[in-house]
C-alpha cells in the first residue's frame, strides 16, 4: 500500500512537471513561429444586423510544425508573458492594414491589441508608421482594446488612447460586460464603439438575464451614442432578439467564420455593394 501511494505520488508530480515543460516548449517554439512563418491571419466579418458586411476582425493563428493549430487563448498568454507578443504584434498590426490597404472595397478592419503594447515601446508611433508604410487611411482601422488594458497606469495609458485617436483611428471595447468596472471606463474614455461579449449572446433564449443585460447595454450605448456591435452571434433565434432590440452591428458564424481572407475576395475586391 505504501509503494503504491508513492506510485501515485510520484505519477501525479510528474504529470505536473509535463504540463510545466510542455508550456515552457511551446513557448519556447513560440519563440521561432515570426520567423519560420508559422503566424498567419483569418479574418471574420462583422456586418449591419441586415447583413451587409462593413469590415473584418482580424484574427492571429498560429500553426505549430508538429501540432498543428494552437489556439489563440493557449498562445496568447505565452507570447504575453514572454513579451514575444510585441514583435507579433507589430507583425499583425502591419499585415492586417497591408491587406485592408489591397481592398477594391473600402472596408474597415479591426486588429486586438495586448495591455504589453501599452507598457512597452511607442505604440502611437508604430501605429503612425504601419499606417504610412501600408497606405491604409486611418479611417479604416479600429483597435479592439479590452478593459485589462485599462487596469495599469490609467493616466498613461488613456493618454496614448487619445493620441491614437487623435490620428483617426478609431478605438472600440472588446468583451463589454466580462470585466469589473465596464461602465466607469465608459466614463474616462471616448470609445468609438462597444463590443458586447459573446458569453452573453450566446445566453439568448437561455436566461432571462443576459437579454435584459444586452438590452440595458445596447440602450446605454444608445444613450451615449456609441456604435454597439453583438460577437459570437450563432444561430437565427439570436439574431432575431438583437434585431427586434434594434443592435445595429453584429459579428459571429452567422455572418462568417474566420478565415483566410481569400475565402471573402467576393466581398472585399467584386461583388461588395457599394
Ligand atoms: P476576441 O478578440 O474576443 O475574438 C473573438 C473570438 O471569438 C475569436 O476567437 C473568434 O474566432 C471567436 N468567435 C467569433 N465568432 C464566434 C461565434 O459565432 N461563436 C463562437 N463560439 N466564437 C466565435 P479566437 O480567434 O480563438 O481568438 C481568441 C482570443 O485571442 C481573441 O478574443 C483575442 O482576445 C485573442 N487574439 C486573437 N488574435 C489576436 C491578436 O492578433 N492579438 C491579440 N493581442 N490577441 C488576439
Ligand atoms: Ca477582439
Ligand atoms: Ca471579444
Ligand atoms: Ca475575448
Amino acid at each position: 500500500v505504501k509503494s503504491e501511494a508513492r506510485g501515485q505520488v510520484r505519477v501525479y508530480e510528474s504529470k505536473a512537471d509535463q504540463v510545466i515543460r510542455d508550456r515552457w516548449v511551446l513557448q519556447a517554439d513560440l519563440g521561432h513561429a515570426l520567423r519560420n512563418g508559422e503566424l498567419s491571419l483569418h479574418f471574420q466579418p462583422q456586418a449591419e444586423i441586415n447583413g451587409r458586411i462593413f469590415g473584418f476582425e482580424a484574427l492571429m493563428r498560429w500553426t505549430h510544425p508538429t501540432r498543428g493549430a494552437v489556439s489563440p487563448d493557449e498562445f496568447i498568454p505565452l507570447a504575453e508573458e514572454s513579451n514575444l507578443i510585441l514583435d507579433m504584434s507589430a507583425w499583425v498590426l502591419k499585415e492586417a492594414c497591408r491587406t485592408a490597404a489591397g481592398w477594391t472595397h473600402p472596408l474597415t478592419v479591426a486588429v486586438n491589441l495586448s495591455p504589453i503594447q501599452f507598457q512597452h515601446g511607442e505604440l502611437p508611433q508604430l501605429i503612425q508608421q504601419t499606417l504610412i508604410d501600408t497606405g491604409l487611411p486611418p479611417s479604416r482601422l479600429e483597435l479592439e482594446i479590452t478593459e485589462g488594458i485599462l487596469l495599469g497606469d490609467f493616466a498613461h495609458i488613456v493618454g496614448l488612447l487619445r493620441r491614437i485617436k487623435a490620428m483617426g483611428v478609431r478605438i472600440a471595447m472588446d468583451d463589454f460586460g466580462t470585466g469589473y468596472s465596464s461602465l466607469s471606463y465608459l466614463q474616462a474614455f471616448p470609445f468609438d464603439k462597444i463590443k458586447i461579449d459573446k458569453s452573453f449572446i450566446q445566453a439568448i433564449g437561455r436566461t432571462e438575464q443576459a437579454t435584459t443585460i444586452i438590452r440595458a447595454v445596447i440602450g446605454l450605448c444608445r444613450g451615449l451614442g456609441i456604435p454597439v456591435i453583438a460577437e459570437g452571434v450563432e444561430t437565427e433565434e439570436q439574431r432575431s432578439f438583437l434585431a427586434q432590440e434594434h443592435c445595429p452591428e453584429i459579428q459571429g458564424y452567422i455572418i462568417g467564420r474566420p478565415a483566410p481572407i481569400q475565402v471573402y475576395s467576393k466581398i472585399v475586391d467584386k461583388l461588395a455593394p457599394v
